[in-house]
């Protein structure tokens, strides 16, 4: 095809419209209130946040919108838009993590941030602090999302992050003072973490909670910290294409618990507490070639964001050496971290042939995303080349999106 669709997420009214409308069918009267909260991609820095390193998320124009009620009871009653099949999932009082985790599928989300809100949020406002909330309450719940759900754009961090914020506001909470942004944070993970069981570093709620519009956010694992680097794609004459290949493998669940625990092995057999603190010294005398590899990943691709970062701080940031930190963290993840598929690479080799700057595989591999920097006027064209490859490969067409480094969670109506 000379080009494919790109598809651009709803304007925040139209979610916040949506997600009102759902609440009134669902649930006969309006909502409280709507948030939202954003998906995101990481432009560079993957499977680093694990081993205490960089990784730079940008928050995307795909949001989840949730409209939320209060209830007197404790309860939480929830329907999503994406899940529109019987009546609404019901978690009676006590919202508790134990309750919580007994609950299978999409609901657990919900719950989890539910429940791990319930002691942070009271604990996060000491009695002598600044503005005291009352307790978490049960609430209704209607979700509405354009954020495609397990292509790597963080759907789930999007749901708990909007669903955060809203009870949190329900409370009496200020959802933009920063300290509470950090405790949404810790409690989203803590539900993905210890609710769902997914074992996720917390790049995802980070970049859902605290990016910023026309910014990236440099996370440092080591330390915690969250930097927004201001991040212009238009200033550069560029655009971010995001293809998603829609194929999954049944290595992901298996496959990232296995690089896991080879980065744990790595870093016992180099003594140190995280695989960024080694040395090129320290890699290369690693005596298991895996092992090297694998390190040998992390380091260069610390490297990477470092060199990425530096770059956006040129007055006029130049593509092309964006583009080729990115085809070099593909290769990277590709090689030395063996995490990519034959569909990402046949993606990320089309976007280059069609004239990106670069490409490279985002999320934790076995599947999913790839993301192109592209020529500002080229993102239809070059997804219509990427299209084209896979039909000759026999394969199903991807689904085009284009990022814009967006808001984090907030209020909408
Ligand atoms: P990703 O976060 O990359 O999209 P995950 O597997 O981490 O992939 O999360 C996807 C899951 O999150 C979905 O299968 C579903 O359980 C839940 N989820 C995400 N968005 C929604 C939504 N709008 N409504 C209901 N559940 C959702
Ligand atoms: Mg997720």
């Amino acid at each position: 095809p000379a080009g494919a669709p790109v598809a651009d997420p709803w304007p925040a009214a139209e979610g916040a419209r949506r997600a009102d409308a759902l609440f009134r069918r669902k649930f006969g009267d309006a909502p409280d209130g709507v948030w939202s909260a954003p998906g995101r991609v990481n432009l560079i820095g993957e499977h680093t946040d694990h081993n205490g390193g960089l990784c730079l998320p940008i928050a995307l124009g795909h949001r989840t919108f949730v409209a939320l009620r209060a209830r007197g009871d404790g309860a939480v009653r929830v329907f999503s838009a994406q899940h529109p099949d019987g009546g609404p999932a019901t978690l009676a009082a006590p919202v508790t993590p134990q309750r919580a985790a007994a609950r299978t599928g999409w609901p657990a989300y919900v719950f989890g941030v539910a429940a791990m809100l319930r002691t942070r949020v009271p604990a996060a406002f000491p009695p002598a602090g600044p503005r005291p909330p009352t307790t978490v309450p049960g609430a209704d719940i209607a979700v509405d999302s354009s954020v495609p759900q397990g292509a790597g754009l963080s759907s789930s961090a999007a749901l708990e992050c909007a669903v955060a914020c809203a009870l949190a506001a329900a409370a009496g909470a200020d959802i933009d003072e920063p300290h509470l942004r950090r405790t949404l944070v810790d409690a989203a993970r803590a539900a993905e973490n210890e609710v769902v069981g997914v074992p996720s570093g917390a790049m995802d709620q980070s970049a859902s909670l605290l990016a910023a519009a026309g910014h990236a956010l440099l996370l440092d694992a080591a330390d915690g910290t969250a930097t927004p680097v201001p991040f212009d794609t238009a200033a550069m004459g560029a655009s971010l294409l995001i293809v998603d290949t829609r194929t999954a493998h049944a290595l992901v669940e298996s496959g990232y618990a296995t690089r896991r625990a080879e980065c744990a092995a790595a870093e016992r057999a180099l003594g140190l507490p995280t695989l960024s603190g080694a040395t090129d010294a320290d890699v290369a005398g690693l005596a298991d070639p895996l092992l090297q590899a694998r390190a040998r990943h992390v380091l260069t691709e610390n490297a990477r964001v470092r060199a990425f970062v530096e770059e956006l701080a040129a007055p006029v940031p130049a593509p092309q050496r964006l583009g080729a930190l990115l085809d070099a963290s593909h290769a990277s993840l590709r090689d030395d971290f063996a995490v990519s598929t034959g569909e990402l690479d046949r993606a990320a080799a089309a976007a280059r042939k069609a004239g990106a700057f670069g490409a490279r595989m985002v999320g934790a591999g076995f599947g999913g995303a790839v993301l192109a920097l592209v020529p500002a006027d080229g993102a239809a064209r070059i997804a219509g080349r990427i299209t084209g490859a896979f039909r000759t490969a026999g394969l199903p067409d991807p689904a085009c999106y284009l990022a814009h480094p967006s808001a984090p969670a907030r209020r909408e109506a």
